[in-house]
C-alpha cells in the first residue's frame, strides 16, 4: 500500500468508530485514517523512521485487529500498511530483545528450549517474565505460570501415542497455552476424546513476530512447527487459540513459491481449525454435559475470531447451546494484541477498562474467550474481587470426569 490506497480513502471516518486505539486516545494520528496519512507518506519516502518519535509511536499503536479494514467502504487496508512499514523498520519497532531471543531459541534449538521448560517452577518462561519486570511494564497481575508446561505434562505427552491408536487430528498448543493454560489443552482433548494427538517439537505459531514485522523470525518458527507436524498426515489441525489459527493460515505467505516448505505450509493452512469451529463442524458431542460454572455467561469474541479467517458464528452457536440467553461482546477488542500490550501497556490498560464497562453492566459469573492472548489479558487485568467472573476457554466449560 502507499499512495494508491491513500488515493482510495474518501475520508468518511468509518474506521475511526471501530479502532480500539482511537477509542481511548481520540487523537487523529492514532486513528486508522491518521495512520494511513502519516505512514503512507512515510512509505512513499522509503520508510525511514530514524529520529521521528511521533511516527514511531503511531506505528507502535496498532493492534493489527483488522477492524478498520473490515468496515472501510473504499477497501483501504490500514492494518496492511502498518504491517508493511513495521516490516521495513523492524529494528525500531520489533519485539523486545529478550522475547525475540526466547522465540529464536525455541525456533532454532527446540531441544534446548524444551530443557529450559524443565527448570523447577519456571516453565522456561521465567526469562520472559524477568524481561517484563526489567522493563517496568504494568501488565496487571500475571496469571500463574503452570508448574509443568502442557507439552511436558505426562497426561498431555501421552496423547502423542493416540496417533498410533487412530487419532486423526493433530493438536497445536501455542506458547501461551503451553506455559500458562495447560487445562485448555486437557479440555480440548476431553471434548475430542481419542480423536486428537499432540505432536512433540512444536513451538510458538509466530504471530507476535509476524505482527511486529519480523518475518524472518516468524518463518523460522513456522519451519520448526512444520517439521514437528511433518509426518502426521492429519485430517485436521486443532487449536484452542483463534490467533494461532489465523497465523497458521498465514504460514504460506512466509515461503516463496517452489520452496518445499510452502507446500507443507499450504497443507497446514488448509487443515487448521479453531476449537469451537471444529466442535460445530465435526458435530462433536461430549459424553457428559455438566457445566463447571453457572451463568450468567459473557462471551468475548477475539479480533482474530471476528475478522481473520475464523468462524465468528461457531463460538456463538456452541456457547449459546450451553448457556441459553448468553450475552456476547461481538465487536470489542480487549487490548491485548500480543506484542502490542508489551509495547503499549498504558493504551492496553485503557482499552481493557472500556471492556470492563460491559462486565460491570452485565455482571456475568463466567466469561469465555477463544484466544490465548485475550485469556491472558482478562485473567491478568480483571480486579481480584469475588464479584468478578471466572475467565475460561470454552474447552474448560464442562466438568471433567
Ligand atoms: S474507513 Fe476507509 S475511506 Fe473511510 S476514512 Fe477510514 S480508511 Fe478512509
Ligand atoms: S488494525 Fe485495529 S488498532 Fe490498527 S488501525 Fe486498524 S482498527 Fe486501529
Amino acid at each position: 500500500m502507499g499512495n494508491e490506497d491513500q488515493a482510495k480513502c474518501v475520508r468518511c471516518g468509518a474506521c475511526l468508530s471501530v479502532c480500539p486505539v482511537y477509542e481511548v486516545t481520540a487523537h487523529e494520528r492514532f486513528s486508522p485514517r491518521g495512520k494511513q496519512d502519516l505512514l503512507g507518506w512515510l512509505l512513499s519516502r522509503g520508510g525511514r523512521l530514524a529520529g521521528c518519535q511521533g511516527l514511531l509511536e503511531t506505528l507502535k499503536a496498532c493492534l493489527q485487529c483488522h477492524a478498520c479494514s473490515a468496515v472501510c467502504p473504499a477497501g483501504v487496508r490500514v492494518d496492511d500498511l502498518v504491517w508493511q512499514v513495521r516490516r521495513q523498520t523492524t529494528s525500531h519497532t520489533g519485539l523486545p530483545w529478550w522475547l525475540r531471543g526466547s522465540f529464536r531459541a525455541a525456533a532454532s534449538m527446540p531441544g534446548v528450549s524444551s530443557a529450559m521448560m524443565k527448570l523447577p517452577g519456571s516453565s522456561g518462561l521465567l526469562n520472559r517474565v524477568l524481561g517484563l519486570a526489567a522493563q517496568g511494564l504494568d501488565l496487571g497481575e500475571m496469571p500463574e505460570i503452570a508448574p509443568v508446561p502442557a507439552l511436558l505434562a505426562d497426561d498431555i505427552r501421552s496423547l502423542a501415542g493416540d496417533r498410533e491408536r487412530g487419532a486423526v487430528g493433530a493438536l497445536f498448543v501455542g506458547c501461551v497455552q503451553n506455559y500458562m493454560f495447560p487445562n485448555v489443552v486437557r479440555g480440548m482433548a476431553r471434548w475430542f476424546n481419542n480423536r486428537v494427538f499432540v505432536p512433540s517439537g512444536q513451538v510458538c505459531c509466530g504471530l507476535s513476530a509476524f505482527s511486529s514485522g519480523d518475518v524472518d523470525l516468524a518463518r523460522s518458527l513456522a519451519e520448526t512447527n512444520l517439521m514437528a507436524f511433518a509426518d502426521t498426515r492429519t485430517d485436521f489441525i486443532l487449536t484452542g487459540c483463534a490467533s494461532c489459527a489465523s497465523m497458521i493460515k498465514k504460514w504460506p505467505l512466509l515461503f516463496e513459491p517452489g520452496d518445499p516448505m510452502r507446500e507443507r505450509a499450504e497443507d497446514a493452512a488448509r487443515k487448521v481449525v479453531e476449537f469451537t469451529e471444529a466442535v460445530v463442524r465435526f458435530h462433536v458431542v461430549p459424553e457428559k454435559i455438566e457445566l463447571l460454572h453457572p451463568g450468567p455467561a459473557l462471551l468475548h469474541l477475539p479480533c482474530h475470531q471476528r475478522y481473520d479467517a475464523c468462524s465468528r458464528e461457531a463460538p456463538l452457536a456452541l456457547m449459546e447451546g450451553l448457556y441459553p440467553g448468553m450475552v456476547s461482546m461481538l465487536g470489542e477488542c480487549c487490548g491485548h494484541g500480543g506484542a502490542f500490550s508489551l509495547g503499549n501497556p498504558r493504551l492496553s490498560s485503557l482499552i481493557f477498562q472500556k471492556r470492563m464497562e460491559a462486565v460491570r453492566e452485565i455482571r456475568p459469573r463466567v466469561l469465555f474467550t477463544t484466544c490465548s492472548g485475550c485469556l491472558l489479558q482478562w485473567r491478568s487485568r480483571l480486579p481480584r474481587d469475588p464479584d468478578m467472573p471466572v475467565v475460561i476457554h470454552p474447552a474448560e466449560a464442562l466438568v471433567a470426569d
